[in-house]
């Protein structure tokens, strides 16, 4: 049952769609509704069509009629996604080679697909060789009514008869055309598209006729169908099939409770299923960091494309993973991507679990320990108990090799004469240079829950947050940044809340953190060469 509502609701009305954006949802439901029915009733015809209805005849209605209008829709729809992806200009949606080459290729194919219907309803040897293959008992007088009924009725460019003609001439022509020619040919009319472009192309539909034009448009319509489909698979237009699939797949998990390997299945499929609508970009919390820091890895649509990358073992640059990780580590867990994403894909579990494959490659990284523990903290259930550690301890070694003071419980750490360059620097910031007001009453380690969840947490974090303040106004970096109570903080502005002096205690971590993360990137850098 919820497999059924699911394919009738989210796959086949995409009603998530609709809930979003009307425009879009319209647009949508243009081009897959029209290119799926043309694919199964034009294109596969003589599989699905003629099997269901026996007296099939793609010239006749309503056929020709049906044809022409999914034709129809899927150039309407492409209208609507040309306006808004390049009039409109949507913000956050980014268009990427893949979009260009969809529109374009589905262009190609109904164009063509148009172009041909109308040179057949005009084309003079087409019908020639009609009436030599069906009329073969007819004379010359009876063929010639036939040939003025189809000029006046059918669309036919003929170069000898052109009307106006008589209407005992074109009744005799329609008993010849009832006879011969009505079982497998309605009026064109009804193909309204063809027969429309059929009479703008009227006054060269003879000289098109003399260089076989019928036989160009087949071969582009047919190449354009044929590289549609080879290339279907590695084009984001395999979404028309992933989409589907992974929203089944979705509806049948439950949350929590499948098995890991089938998690990463349904993860591997959902890469495949994105259509780039960016929905998840036009929501995310992050897009605004992404206006200042322009990092398209920030943007959760295009994020997904470097994932993918990734996890199909593409060659990635140091660079493309660097970018890659301040998109991952950039995302504030908000779920707004996931929320709002058409085809249901994972998002943010996609980042997390990546985050966690980045970070068992087993380089140092800061951020794995706080605000972003608390994150890793929150699914610490999920992993191996080595794989949860592994990576804090690795960052904890690195904040010891760099700024080793306070390393250690015994440790005495011994003062340095004041650091002017780091005190200023701290002094930049109007909240961060509130560390000076501290008078040492000690409330922000009393309320501090990080202080209150070890039984002796001096030996365990190092500086409290008091001290820190105090190592702040000694221009003691080396002691602040090397205090693991800096980084285990939770950000829960418990103590800047209380603070009587209105220290802002967590934007001071904060400048603290970024200062020690700058530096460590420098040292990284240097490392590598770069
Ligand atoms: S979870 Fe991350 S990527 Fe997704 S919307 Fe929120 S901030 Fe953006
Ligand atoms: S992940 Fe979902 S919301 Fe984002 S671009 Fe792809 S289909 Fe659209
Ligand atoms: S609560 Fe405020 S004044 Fe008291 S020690 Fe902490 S930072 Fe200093
Ligand atoms: S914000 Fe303040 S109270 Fe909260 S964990 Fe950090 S230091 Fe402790």
């Amino acid at each position: 049952m919820t497999l059924f509502r699911v394919f009738f609701v989210d796959v086949l009305l995409q009603i998530r769609l609709l809930r979003q954006d009307f425009l879009r949802w319209f647009m949508h439901i243009c081009i897959y509704g029209g290119f799926m029915l043309l694919l199964l009733m034009h294109a596969l015809d003589k599989f699905i069509t003629q099997p269901l209805f026996p007296g099939y005849f793609p010239t006749l209605n309503p056929f020709m009629f049906l044809r022409d209008l999914f034709g129809a829709l899927v150039l309407l729809g492409i209208i609507i996604a040309v306006y808004r992806r390049y009039i409109l200009k949507v913000p956050s949606l980014r268009s990427r080679g893949q979009d260009h080459y969809a529109i374009l290729i589905l262009t190609v194919i109904i164009l063509s697909g148009v172009l041909l219907e109308s040179s057949k309803i005009t084309s003079y040897s087409r019908f020639k060789e009609m009436v030599s293959e069906y009329t073969v008992a007819a004379d010359e007088e009876e063929l010639r009514t036939l040939e003025a009924y189809w000029v006046k009725e059918l669309g036919l460019v003929s170069p000898q008869l052109s009307g106006p003609f008589d209407a005992a001439t074109l009744e005799m022509g329609k008993e010849a055309h009832e006879m011969n020619c009505a079982e497998c040919h309605s009026r064109p009319q009804s193909a309204f598209l063809s027969y429309a472009l059929s009479r703008a192309i009227k006054p060269i539909a003879l000289t098109l006729d003399r260089v076989n034009i019928l036989a160009i448009f087949w071969y582009i319509h047919f190449l354009a169908c044929w590289l549609g489909l080879a290339y279907l698979p590695f084009s984001k237009m395999f979404h028309i099939f992933a989409g589907p699939l992974s929203l089944l797949a979705n509806a049948v998990m439950e949350e929590g409770k499948s098995l890991p390997a089938n998690v990463a299945t349904r993860e591997v499929m959902e890469l495949d299923a994105c259509t780039h609508c960016c929905s998840c970009s036009v929501s995310c919390s992050m897009s605004a960091a992404f206006a200042s820091i322009g990092n398209v890895n920030i943007l959760p649509s295009e994020k997904l494309a470097a994932v993918k990358a990734f996890i199909t073992g593409n060659n990635m640059t140091e660079q493309q993973l660097r970018l890659l990780r301040q998109g991952l580590y950039l995302c504030t867990s908000c779920n707004r991507c996931t929320e709002a994403c058409p085809v249901s894909i994972h998002l943010q579990d996609l980042w997390l679990h990546l985050r966690e494959n980045l970070l068992q490659r087993g380089e140092p990284e800061l951020l794995a320990l706080t605000p972003f523990s608390y994150t890793r903290g929150l699914g610490r259930q999920e992993l191996l108990a080595e794989d949860y550690l592994a990576p804090l301890t690795a960052a904890r070694e690195a904040i010891i090799e760099k700024w080793g003071e306070v390393a250690g419980p015994d440790r005495v750490p011994g003062l340095k004469p004041l650091d002017q360059e780091f005190k200023s620097s701290l002094d930049l910031s109007t909240q961060a240079s509130t560390f000076s007001a501290c008078f040492n009453c000690q409330t922000c380690t009393t309320v501090c829950p990080v202080v209150a969840s070890f039984e002796h947490p001096q030996e365990e974090l190092g500086l409290l947050p008091h001290q820190i303040m105090h190592a702040c106004a000694l221009g003691q970096r080396d002691l602040a940044l090397g205090s693991y109570m800096l980084w285990d903080c939770l950000s829960c502005y418990q103590c800047e809340e209380q603070c009587p002096q209105g220290v802002c205690l967590t934007e001071v971590f904060y400048e603290l953190k970024s200062l020690a993360i700058k530096q460590f990137a420098e040292k990284i850098s240097q490392k590598e060469g770069r």
